[in-house]
């Protein structure tokens, strides 16, 4: 079968946009990352550096920064997308700004997105926005709603003042005709977000997915969650789009729901997981008349299944209802062979200043420590492309 053959061992196409020196600093960086006890010490060196204000952030943003980000700002970011769109691969450009709970930021972050609907209205690299919910409100105040606890006077002001912030996005959306994702975070702030990312599918999603919600297959819960949601759209007459992820806190959430003594939201195993994600796909793509997709995955299992799946239904590679989505700096592999047989595929691209975007590259280096094979998978492949190119 043509579309299921193992398309993403091609270094030549995965990596054609990386000159040599790119490619031997991609090499380096990877090699770096893989070494965990440097990731630990480097991490906590930078953390100091910044808290210091020692001037490290060329080092960062020569190294780490450019590897896994777009630019310090929107437009910086532009000759990249330009690029790899010339590959077939488009953006989403995400403003990865975290841990800033004052409502100036939420506010800034909002103007952020807004501003990245109307490059998508007119840019065709950037199909999609994307935001966080704790970009646009306190955590803690999410976990609250969620629970169901009563709100102060000035709570309440602040908990409107969020549903104004995402319901400002998606009317902007849809005016644009722009899919918006909305990422998914720590389990106990979800169900305040998933409420109301629920209003505003129900709002906005009249004619067609414009509002994404994202579902963590990590969690157990999360197919039940996708089937009643599924009913619910179609008893009130509406679309639904989802991002499909297997979910990014799993330490976290177990360490928690062992702290406060509940059954961690978390499948009890790796394999567990993957059969959650892989139903996810199966579900969708039989349900595609009403839900769309965006699988956030660099799993090449899960990326080929979707593809057979896809193969199966007769549905052309470009069926926009489906994307693959991967993260900038990792897996191109994936993305750009999926590009070059004609699949939607988006990569993720954070920007922001240097030192506001380190939770996020952290998280990235720590990931890429931890998540077995992940890294050997990059530097394997990398050092492949070196030596075919060695030998031309
Ligand atoms: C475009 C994009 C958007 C994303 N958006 C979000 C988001 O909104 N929210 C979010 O949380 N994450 C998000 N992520 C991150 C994503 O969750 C991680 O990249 C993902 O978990 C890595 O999994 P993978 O599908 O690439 O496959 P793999 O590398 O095969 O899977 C690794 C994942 O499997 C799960 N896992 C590992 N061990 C176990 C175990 N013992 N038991 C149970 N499960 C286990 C964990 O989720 C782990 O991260 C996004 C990723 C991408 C590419």
């Amino acid at each position: 079968m043509q579309k299921t053959e193992r398309i993403f061992d091609n270094t030549e196409i995965a990596f054609s946009l990386k000159n040599d020196s790119e490619l031997e600093r991609a090499y380096f960086l990877f090699k770096m990352i893989s070494i965990e006890p440097l990731v630990k010490i480097g991490t906590a060196a930078t953390n100091f550096a910044i808290k210091a204000k020692l001037p490290i952030e060329g080092l960062i943003r020569s190294t780490v920064f450019d590897h896994f980000c777009g630019g310090v700002n929107e437009d910086d970011c532009l000759p990249v997308i330009d690029k790899m769109f010339s590959k077939g691969v488009s953006s989403v450009l995400d403003y990865s700004v975290e841990g800033k709970d004052i409502e100036d930021e939420f506010d800034t972050a909002v103007k952020k997105v807004l501003k990245i609907i109307d490059f998508a209205k007119n840019i065709d690299a950037i199909p999609i926005a994307v935001f966080k919910p704790t970009g646009f409100g306190r955590l803690s105040l999410y976990e609250k709603v969620g629970a169901g606890e009563n709100l102060s006077e000035k709570e309440q002001l602040e908990w409107a003042k969020v549903v104004e912030r995402y319901d400002t996005v998606c009317s902007k959306a849809k005016e644009n005709d722009v899919a918006v994702l909305i990422d998914a975070e720590e389990s106990w702030m979800q169900d305040a977000a998933d409420d109301l990312v629920t209003k505003m599918m129900k709002k906005y999603n009249t004619e067609k997915p414009i509002v994404f919600n994202t579902l963590q297959m990590y969690r157990h819960d999360r197919l039940d969650f996708l089937k009643k949601e599924h009913k619910r759209a179609i008893k009130e007459n509406y679309f639904l789009g989802y991002k499909l992820v297997r979910g990014a806190y799993m330490e976290k959430e177990n360490e928690r729901a062992e702290d406060l003594g509940y059954k961690s939201p978390i499948c009890e195993s790796k394999l567990a997981t993957d059969e959650n994600f892989n139903s996810g796909l199966q579900y969708i793509i039989d349900n595609l008349e009403r839900i769309s997709v965006f699988a956030g995955t660099h799993n090449e299992e899960s990326s080929y299944l979707l593809m057979e799946l896809m193969d199966k239904k007769g549905l052309k590679n470009n069926d926009s209802r489906i994307w693959f989505g991967q993260l900038y700096g990792m897996s191109d592999h994936i993305s750009f062979n999926l590009a070059n047989k004609g699949y939607n595929v988006a990569k993720y691209m954070p920007f922001g200043p240097v030192k506001d975007v380190m939770p996020y590259l952290i998280r990235r280096a720590e990931e890429n420590t931890s998540v077995a094979g992940q890294t050997g998978r990059e530097l394997a492949l990398l050092s492949k492309e070196k030596q075919r190119r060695k030998t031309l």
